[in-house]
């Protein structure tokens, strides 16, 4: 066993406090690593507050994770001591059901093991994340960084990233393609990198006048004001994907109706009930596709990366002390962060 420093939320009423645990030896197809960054995302918050009704406290969040192989495993084959690597939204699954074998792990019929907040197949022990100096994974779930990266700046590709990615890829979005990116985040300011770098024409849909310059700077061709009914319907049928990526219920009536047909909606972000209802007649009467997509699976959560690193794609980040973790996460609550925290891992050894 190795005793590992993080911090950690003890209820959902606590803020996140130094907490040290005992991680697990490496099992002959683990990797260890040491962490160096780890990006904030917002499931972090939710499970700290106990938001979905499913945390088991202590919670350690992060999911974002980067840092270099100390020790392997006897079988490991991928990686070796010294490899910078990465830690996404999972560390484990069935790995031998449909979806696990299609390398769609995080569509596991079993259910994926989530990095943090998810219960080891093994051992049965709760995992704990990335807000920690070291952490133990099986290769399989561990991907290579690329040199040309920058290690704190790709920590977020591994979830915000890879969201966007995904589904982009999955749909098919090519060259001279019109895509709608709806919400600027954390997410949304990664898929307008990607779509431009696919050859894309890029609108951001944001509901403040204020974030048009800043939508511009982030390459997007086209800012359209979704709060203006003039410009909504002056949209009509022009757009090939949308990517959604606003975390709150939402109406989606004017973004179906801007879709070409055959044109394709996919949520990204919600996890509620949609609210107000979809007009099923804009759906069947141009043969258009209201989707989701969760994440990535291992062959593409590498692919991304690969991408980022051929097309010189990394994520707008603020770096931060673990220190200050607390104030971070109401500054993200106010959106008050361009474009995603990450925390360097320094800091934790003086906690
Ligand atoms: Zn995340
Ligand atoms: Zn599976």
């Amino acid at each position: 066993m190795s005793n590992t420093k993080a911090y950690a939320a003890q209820s959902e009423t606590s803020k996140l406090a130094p907490f040290s645990f005992d991680r697990r030896e490496p099992r002959p197809d683990d990797v260890s690593i040491e962490i160096d960054y780890c990006g904030v995302c917002h499931t972090d918050i939710h499970f700290t507050q106990n938001d979905w009704g499913n945390s088991v406290f202590p919670v350690v969040p992060g999911h974002e994770i980067i840092g270099r192989v100390t020790a392997v495993g006897s079988d490991v084959t991928r990686h070796k001591v010294g490899d910078v690597v990465g830690v996404g939204c999972m560390v484990d699954s069935c790995r031998t059901c449909s979806a696990c074998e299609s390398g769609l792990e995080q569509y596991c019929l079993e259910g994926m093991t989530g990095t943090y907040n998810g219960e080891d197949r093994h051992d049965h022990t709760m995992t704990f994340g990335g807000y920690s100096d070291k952490v133990v994974v099986s290769e399989r779930f561990v991907v290579k960084v690329p040199e040309k990266l920058d290690p704190a700046a790709a920590a977020p590709i591994l979830c915000a990233g890879i969201t966007t990615y995904s589904p982009l890829r999955h749909y098919g979005v090519k060259a001279g393609d019109k895509v709608g990116i709806i919400g600027m985040g954390g997410l949304g300011h990664m898929g307008v990198k990607f779509a431009k770098a696919l050859g894309a024409e890029v609108t951001i849909f944001t509901r403040s006048e204020s974030k048009v310059s800043e939508a511009k700077k982030q390459g997007a061709d086209h800012v359209i004001i979704s709060t203006d009914e003039k410009q909504m319907e002056d949209a009509a049928q022009s757009f090939d994907f949308m990517l959604d990526t606003v975390p709150v219920p939402h109406d989606l009536n004017p973004y179906l109706n801007a879709l070409k047909f055959d044109g394709t909606h996919i949520l990204v972000g919600l996890l509620q009930p949609i609210e107000p209802p979809v007009e099923a007649g804009a759906l069947v009467g141009k043969r258009r596709v209201l989707a989701g997509s969760l994440i990535g699976g291992m062959p593409e959560t590498q692919e991304v990366l690969d991408f980022c690193a051929e097309h010189d794609i990394t994520c707008d980040i603020e770096m931060l002390d673990i220190q200050n973790i607390n104030d971070a996460y109401e500054r993200m609550k106010k959106g008050d962060v361009k474009y995603r925290f990450v925390i360097d891992m320094a800091s934790l050894k003086n906690a």
